[in-house]
Formats: structure tokens, C-alpha cells, sequence
């Protein structure tokens, strides 16, 4: 296992779609995608966050407050919302250091496939939901600044670009 760099905004690759995933492909991707996540101090950690860029992504909720609980999800698909939206502040491992307010629906259904290739079926609701979200936006080019406001999106984005460029 390794721990990979973490691709910052705004590198293009954080605006670009994901494609499929092969879950024989990624045996070790998905390894080291973990390893770096934890070692990042992450929740969750998206393919192209580190250059891999199909449609993967691995989360621990909870490891911070108790045991570990890996789970990697491939090609997941959002299957259904409770579409009550809320607000909450996201952090993000490739826009160090910068909380965004992002308002998303507080519960999904989704569909996905595990990394020994089984596909499961399953509801979210709170902070797993709220990663789960976050984690597909990535997959499909999306980070949180996408989510906001333009005149607060230059208000977050603006100090951070130019901290970093
Ligand atoms: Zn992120």
C-alpha cells in the first residue's frame, strides 16, 4: 500500500466526469485510497482526488470517533433523495483548510458495488448521506464551490486561490 498525493483545487482533474469503474482494476488503487485517506485524516476520498479517474470512492464515516469502517463504493448511483434539504459546513482533503456551507438533501437511497463486486442496495441519512453526496459530486466533476452562491463562492474561493496560486 501507498499513500498517493492529493490532487488540489483547482486542478482541471477535479472538474472532470469520472468514468466506469472495474473493480478488478482498482484492487490496489482502492487500498492505497484508503490508506491515504486515513492518513490524510479524511471521511472520504474520491478517485479523482487522486488522478484515478473513474467512478470510485471510499468513506469512514466514524473511524475518528471509534472503530474503522472501510467501505468502498463503485459506479454508486443515487436511487432515490429525501429531499428535506440541509445546510452543513464541508470540509475537503483536495480545498485544504476552507469550510463551505452546502445545502443537500438529508437522506439517499443508493445503489452500489463493493469492492469484492457485489452490489448492494442501501439507505443514508445523516453524515453518511451528507459524504455519500459530496464523494459522487466529485465523481462527477463537481466540488463544493460548485454548490454555492457566486457572491460566496468568491468569498471562500478567492482567499484560497490566492493562497495556493
Ligand atoms: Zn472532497
Amino acid at each position: 500500500m501507498a499513500i498517493l498525493p492529493i490532487v488540489q483545487w483547482p486542478d482541471p482533474r477535479l472538474s472532470s466526469a469520472a468514468g466506469p469503474a472495474d473493480v478488478d482494476a482498482l484492487q490496489s488503487v482502492i487500498a492505497d485510497m484508503f490508506e491515504t485517506m486515513y492518513a490524510a485524516k479524511g471521511r472520504g476520498l474520491a478517485g479523482p482526488q487522486v488522478g484515478e479517474m473513474s467512478r470510485v470512492f471510499v468513506m469512514d464515516c466514524g473511524w475518528k470517533d471509534g472503530e474503522r469502517e472501510p467501505r468502498a463504493m463503485l459506479n454508486p448511483v443515487i436511487i432515490a433523495v429525501e429531499r428535506t434539504p440541509v445546510v452543513m459546513e464541508e470540509g475537503c482533503l483536495s480545498i485544504p483548510g476552507v469550510l463551505v456551507p452546502v445545502s443537500r438533501p438529508v437522506a439517499v437511497t443508493v445503489q452500489w458495488t463493493d469492492d469484492t463486486g457485489q452490489i448492494h442496495m442501501d439507505d443514508f441519512d445523516g453524515f453518511e448521506a451528507r459524504c455519500i453526496q459530496h464523494e459522487m459530486d466529485h465523481l462527477a466533476g463537481m466540488v463544493t464551490f460548485d454548490r454555492i452562491a457566486p457572491e460566496l463562492r468568491a468569498e471562500l474561493e478567492g482567499p484560497y486561490l490566492d493562497a495556493v496560486t
